[in-house]
This record gives C-alpha cells, structure tokens and sequence, in this order.
C-alpha cells in the first residue's frame, strides 16, 4: 500500500485544526511584521513593515495550472519531470536529500536547499508547488523561495488568509517588493510561478545594470519588470556583490514539507 502522504495526512489534520479552531477562538492569527528594521530605499516602508498594506486577495480561476503537470516547450530545459533529482545537488555539492514520490519532490526539512548543477542568467522559468496544511502562522506556513541566480528570492509561501507582512507573502521579492496581488490557492491546491529573469550586469567590479523580474502566479501578474535592489536579506535591505553571468538556481529548505513539480527553464539572453 502506498505510504500516506501529507496531502491526505494534512486533510485530517487541517480537519481536526479548523475544529479547534472554531471552538477555541473564531478569529484568524494577527498580521505579523516588523518596525525596527531599515527604511526600504524609494520606499515609506520599512524592510518586513507590519504595516505595509497586504496586496489585494484575487482568485485566480483554474487555468494554470491544471489537474496534472503540463508538458514543456520543446526549447525547455526540464529540470524536474517528477522522476529524480538527477538535474539537483545539495548545496554543498552532495547528493540532493529531499524525497521524490507521487511525482513531485519533498522538501525534507532541515537536509539543506538545492540547487540546479547548470547555471543559468536571463531566463524563462516555470514551477509548481504545492504547501502543506498550516501547522504555523506568518512565514512558518509552507515558506521555501525561488532563489535565482542563488540570490535573488521570489517568495513562496502558504499566503492562503495569512497576514504576513507584505514584502514575504508568496510572489514577493522577499524584503523588497510585495505581489501586486495575492493569487493564491489554498493549501494543498497546485500553484504555479512563471517568471521571467534578467540578470544582473556587473562592470570592472560595480553593479552596471541591476536584475529585473516578471512574475505571474497561477497566470495573474504579480510582479511587472520589478527592479530588484541586491541579493536576498532578512531584516535588511539587499545589496548587489558583483558575481559571473551565471549561478544555480536555488530551491529554500525553510523547514517546511514543501511539493514542487513539474520544473522547466529556457535559458535567454534578454539584454538589459
Ligand atoms: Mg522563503
């Protein structure tokens, strides 16, 4: 007999929780954020601001994507078809640690993050997740990131009603630039992010043009061409340390069990 997976696991649990819940307490945890953290440059808001307006809550229909994974453009580098990780290592070089089942892959919490064993720059990039039931609140529900270049997170997380602050719901460049809009689904559901990635351009040691990103999550435009300000920080603002045209693309052990499927990227050469 197959093994139990979360999906099924989770349904319980969540069950057994939104009891509680109901029982105990009928309203939703507080928003959560932070107010002695680094003015954001350009910006009124604070890094993480608790203030910050959430993005607006938007159903995304069912379009993208669908019941089961699609089938990539012919000019795609699959580097997830739900098979192995044999496109993956961890980190540090080994082996990568998490599980492969059901045709997805699992983060195993506290093995470490992935990242692809090709590099990448400009690029098209397309990624299914799927976040477990809410165990936590704020960005300890179904957090991992998409790191490109290794650096540069596009958020993902459970944003289903959660009040976490704006610049770390899913689609977010984290600490920097909220959604647009908050396109999520509920836990459990298959979400998707196609983003499209300029490279940053560095010259004789110095930034020439910054890294800029296009997100949309299960097909609505989140992010538009946002400029993104450096490299990846909690608690403060990023900063750009020059690096070659290219880097692994990065996957986030945030601690939480975590699907993703069904994983492609077109190598481009936008020309900032
Ligand atoms: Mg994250």
């Amino acid at each position: 007999m197959p093994k139990a997976t979360w999906t099924y696991a989770a349904t319980l649990a969540f069950s057994s929780a939104a009891l509680l819940v109901s029982a105990q307490s009928p309203r939703p945890p507080a928003p959560t954020g932070y107010d002695d953290t680094p003015l954001i440059p350009g910006s009124e808001w604070r890094v993480h601001d608790g203030k910050r307006p959430r993005p607006k809550v938007v159903d995304p229909g069912t379009a993208v994507p669908g019941e089961k994974p699609g089938r990539a453009p012919a000019d795609a580098i699959v580097l997830f078809d739900g098979k192995d990780l044999s496109k993956w290592q961890h980190a540090d070089g080994k082996p990568a640690a998490w599980k492969v089942e059901n045709g997805y892959m699992e983060v195993v919490a506290k093995t470490g993050e992935i990242v692809t064993r090709e590099e990448f720059g400009d690029c098209q990039l397309h990624v299914e997740f799927q976040t477990p039931p809410p165990v936590g609140n704020s960005q300890e529900r179904g957090n991992s990131g998409v790191f490109l270049m290794g650096k540069y997170e596009v958020q993902v997380l459970d944003s289903w009603e959660n009040l976490t602050y704006a610049d770390g719901q899913a689609g977010a460049i984290y600490g920097q630039t909220p959604p647009l809009v908050n396109a999520s689904r509920k836990p459990g559901e298959w979400q998707a992010y196609d983003i499209t990635f300029v490279a940053p351009r560095f010259k004789d040691g110095k930034l020439e043009t910054p890294a800029y990103v296009t997100v949309f999550h299960n097909g609505v435009l989140v992010q538009n061409h946002t400029q993104i300000m450096g490299t990846t920080r909690h608690r403060a603002v990023g900063s750009y340390e020059p690096h070659g045209p290219k880097a692994s693309l990065r996957l986030q052990d945030h601690g939480n069990p975590m699907h993703f499927r069904n994983i492609w990227i077109r190598p481009l050469d936008l020309k900032p």
